[in-house]
């Protein structure tokens, strides 16, 4: 299961994008979305590393399960963090941060 969804790092046919506002559920600001008609991956802004990490985790998830309910994805999501090796969290990091914000200025 986790070297699936890991594999799905390197696989996954989404764009990842980044926004500093996702859609509100339940009145809580979403940390990303799986946005399959643009074929995009949303990750909120202003997260930690380690959150954004997690939540790119969640949404391939959701991308190999689609039919696992939001806590069992968050499980799995979080369960495969804890046990990726420090390089493959690097990799997963780099992924999941914005490129807009480790730029070097012109
Ligand atoms: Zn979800």
């Amino acid at each position: 299961m986790i070297a699936q969804v890991f594999q799905e790092v390197f696989d996954t046919s989404y764009d990842i994008t980044f926004r500093d506002r996702l859609p509100r559920l339940a009145g809580c600001q979403v940390s990303g979305w799986l946005d399959p008609v643009n074929d995009r991956i949303l990750i909120r802004r202003g997260l930690s590393l380690e959150e954004r990490s997690i939540t790119l985790l969640h949404e391939l998830v959701h991308q190999c399960y689609p039919d696992w309910s939001e806590e069992d994805v968050e499980s799995c999501a979080v369960y495969i963090y804890d046990r990726l090796a420090e390089e493959d969290k690097a990799i997963l990091g780099f992924l999941a941060t914005d490129p807009a914000e480790t730029a070097i200025a012109a």
